[in-house]
C-alpha cells in the first residue's frame, strides 16, 4: 500500500489551541475535545461528522483495497442510509412538519463534479440517486418528484422511510407543533464524509433527512455545493452538519476550502467558518453547527460552535471517534 506522511504546517497558535483542547477523557468510546490535527496526517484516510464507525469502516474498506475515493464516499453514506434507527438519515429520518421523510444528498468527485437530489422522497439511498445524477444526466441538481422519477428509472426500488419510530415521534411533536432547532439532536445529525484515496485524491458526500419537522419543502445546506460540501481536489474539502441556513449563508464548506488555498490549516479554517457565524448571530447559544475538513496532505480539522460534535476518522488502520474542539466556552 502507497502511504506518505507529512510534516504538520499547524501554525504557533493553533498549536497553542491544540494544547488548551487536548484533554482527552473517555465517555461513550468517544475521546473528548481532540484537535483532529493530532493525528499523523497520512492517506488513504476518511473522516465523518458524528460517530458513525461502521460507515467510516465501509468507506475504509474501499480505500484500504486500492479504491477510488468517490466509491469509498458513496458506500460509507449508504451504511448509515440504511440504518433504520438513525433518525437523521435515509430509512428512519425524522419527517418534515406534514409527516413525509424528505432526503437531501450530494455528492463531489476529484474533477469538481458534483451531484445532489433535494427533497427526494421514497428512496433510502439518495447518495446513490446523487451519484447517478452526477454521472448520468446533464445535470447537477434533481428535486422532488422528478428526482424519484429518475431514481426509479435508474433501478431504485421505493419504500415507505417513515418508520414507527419516526412517526411515533412526529405525533408527539404535532401535539406542540414548535418548531426549534435541536442542538446535537439525538447526538447524530447529517453525515458528511470526507476521503483521501491511494492515489491522493480526494471525494464527498453528504446525506441527510435536514431538519426534524421543517416545513413542507425546506431544503437544507447538505445538497447545496459549497455549502453542505466543496471538494477542490487541489487544495482539500468540507462539509458541514447543524442549522443548515446559517451554513447556506456563510456558504461555510467553500469558504473553509478557499481559506485553505489561502495558507490555513483545516483546523484553522473550520474555526474562521464557525467564526464567522457566531459574528453574524447574537442567538449562536440556540443552534449548532459542526465543521470538518482536510487537505490534500492529509491534514484534518474539526470546530463546532458548541459541545456535543463528534467527529469519526479512519487513519492509519484506527477506527476513532472523539469530540474536537468548540467555540461556545460559556456554558
Ligand atoms: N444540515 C442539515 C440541514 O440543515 C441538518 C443537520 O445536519 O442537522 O438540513
Amino acid at each position: 500500500m502507497k502511504r506518505r506522511k507529512f510534516i504538520q504546517n499547524t501554525s504557533i497558535s493553533s498549536l497553542g489551541i491544540m494544547a488548551g483542547a487536548a484533554s482527552l477523557s473517555c465517555k461513550d468510546g468517544e475521546k473528548e475535545n481532540q484537535s483532529v490535527t493530532e493525528v499523523t496526517p497520512t492517506w488513504p484516510l476518511v473522516v465523518a461528522t458524528w460517530n458513525v464507525k461502521e460507515s467510516t469502516q465501509a468507506a475504509w474498506e474501499v480505500l484500504n483495497k486500492g479504491g477510488a475515493a468517490l466509491d469509498a464516499i458513496e458506500q460509507g453514506c449508504r451504511v448509515e442510509e440504511a440504518n433504520a434507527d438513525g433518525q437523521s438519515v435515509g430509512i428512519g429520518g425524522l419527517p418534515d412538519r406534514d409527516g413525509n421523510v424528505t432526503l437531501d444528498a450530494c455528492i463531489m468527485n476529484k474533477e469538481g463534479n458534483y451531484g445532489a437530489v433535494v427533497y427526494l422522497q421514497n428512496i433510502k439511498h439518495p447518495i446513490s440517486v446523487a451519484r447517478k445524477v452526477m454521472e448520468e444526466t446533464p445535470h447537477v441538481i434533481l428535486a422532488g418528484k422528478g428526482a424519484e422519477q429518475f431514481a426509479i428509472s435508474q433501478g431504485f426500488i421505493p419504500e415507505d422511510l417513515l418508520t414507527e419510530k419516526s412517526k411515533k415521534a412526529w405525533e408527539a411533536w404535532t401535539k406542540t407543533s414548535e418548531y426549534k432547532p435541536i442542538i446535537n439532536i439525538e447526538n447524530h445529525d447529517t453525515i458528511g464524509m470526507l476521503a483521501i484515496d491511494q492515489n491522493g485524491d480526494l471525494a464527498g458526500g453528504c446525506t441527510t433527512s435536514g431538519l426534524a419537522y421543517k416545513m413542507a419543502g425546506r431544503v437544507g445546506d447538505s445538497p447545496i455545493i459549497g455549502s453542505g460540501l466543496f471538494v477542490d481536489n487541489e487544495i482539500g474539502a468540507a462539509t458541514a452538519t447543524g442549522l443548515g441556513e446559517e451554513v447556506l449563508k456563510t456558504v461555510g464548506s467553500f469558504l473553509i476550502v478557499e481559506l485553505m488555498r489561502q495558507g490555513m490549516t483545516p483546523q484553522q479554517a473550520c474555526e474562521e467558518a464557525i467564526g464567522r457565524i457566531v459574528q453574524k448571530n447574537e442567538n449562536f447559544e440556540d443552534f449548532q453547527v459542526g465543521y470538518i475538513a482536510v487537505n490534500k496532505k492529509g491534514e484534518t480539522g474539526a470546530y463546532s460552535i458548541h459541545d456535543g460534535f463528534v467527529v469519526t476518522t479512519y487513519v492509519n488502520d484506527n477506527n476513532e471517534s472523539f469530540k474536537p474542539d468548540y467555540f461556545n466556552k460559556s456554558t
